[in-house]
């Protein structure tokens, strides 16, 4: 699939629930009305959507949410999934988690072939882990975060940079991930979703400040590792560790987009930051041959767009898009 500005798309997020067992305050307000039951695909339906995808010639596949174990019966996707990697038509299967499952799965995650997992960590103090999650508890993620490492998974952290919440905490979780052998990920806060009044704007800490924070204490040095999606790694000498900033506002990374996103009611975004979607679940459930939905497939990529236009700051406190993250995925 390729395009109209020639970007081959060879990455598709799943997000495969809109729930969650948290509140993040950056993702979701606290009382969120969630989709009803009938209007999610079932998990026979994603992974045949999935597979469509996967002959179209996506090679990497994301699970997301929501929180994507906290949708029952999960593993039976991931283990249908798991299918196409030992048939060699996908090169990686893998899924961001917030942990608090990971104690449960991770040992199957491994056997079904998941290699790594994203597993999000924005502070290591426990009070305020449980203000940032609003219902988290740090200790069921960190026991995640040994049961994935025990099983062999290659765990990145994803943290979230928050302006007056954890940015004092950066060099520890440098530390602390690096320490662990995992690799680290800072992420912009993005406009996605009301959290009402000025709360996007309280939280909005520029990466470029934080890099240039980071740079005092630590040595960066420019890497060339890549995952497939948009972060931009350094090594850090005095950790030998990786640690990446994804910078959706700072810096653009548009142009070398190669990922579309699909929430669980068959909705396809072409573009994390636009409203523009198409809708998969009619031509899915029309016909039990793939034909509609190819067709379907086929139009929305060549609507892909250039880029998003995600802008914080006092002139531009309102959303870029009315859904919030957990609708699509991280
Ligand atoms: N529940 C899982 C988790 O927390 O990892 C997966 C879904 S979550 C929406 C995916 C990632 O998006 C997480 O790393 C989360 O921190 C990040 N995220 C959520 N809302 C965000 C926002 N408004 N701006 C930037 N990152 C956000
Ligand atoms: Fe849930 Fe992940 Fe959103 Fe937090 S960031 S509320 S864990 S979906």
């Amino acid at each position: 699939m390729i395009d109209p500005f020639g970007r081959h798309i060879t990455y598709l997020r799943v997000s495969v629930t809109d729930r969650c067992d948290f509140r993040c305050v950056y993702c979701m307000a606290e009382d969120m009305t969630f989709l009803p039951k009938a209007e999610v695909l079932s998990l026979e339906e994603l992974e045949r959507l999935c597979s469509a995808f996967i002959r179209r010639g996506v090679r990497k596949l994301r699970l997301t949410g929501g929180e994507p174990l906290v949708r029952k019966n999960v593993m039976s996707l991931i283990r249908g999934l798991g299918r196409h990697l030992d048939s060699g038509a996908l090169d990686e299967l893998t899924l961001t988690t917030n942990g608090s499952q990971l104690a449960r799965y991770a040992r199957e995650l491994a056997d079904v072939g998941v290699k790594r997992v994203n597993v999000s960590v924005d502070t290591l103090d426990k009070d305020k882990f449980r203000q940032i999650t609003r219902w988290g508890d740090l200790d069921q993620v960190m026991r995640g975060l040994d049961a994935a490492q025990d099983a062999g998974l290659h765990v990145k952290i994803n943290a979230v940079a928050l302006r007056g919440v954890n940015d004092t905490e950066f060099e520890p979780l440098i530390r602390w991930s690096h320490g662990r052998g995992m690799d680290l990920v800072f992420i912009e806060v993005m406009p996605m979703g009301e959290l009402g009044g000025d709360a996007r704007l309280d939280q909005y800490l520029p990466l470029s400040m934080v890099r240039a924070g980071i740079a005092q204490h630590f040595t960066l040095t420019d890497s060339d590792y890549r995952t497939g999606g948009p972060a931009r790694y350094f090594t850090v000498g005095e950790t030998g560790g990786r640690l990446g900033f994804i910078t959706p506002l700072t810096h653009n990374f548009c142009e070398s987009c190669n990922r579309v996103r699909l929430t669980c009611t068959g909705t396809l975004y072409m573009c994390l930051g636009q409203e523009d979607a198409a809708d998969l679940r009619a031509p899915l459930r029309a016909s039990e041959s793939d034909e509609l939905l190819d067709k379907a497939i086929t139009e929305a990529i060549a609507r892909k767009p250039k880029g998003h236009d995600f802008i914080i700051d006092r002139r531009h406190t309102a959303p870029a898009v009315r859904r919030h993250m957990s609708v699509t995925g991280g």
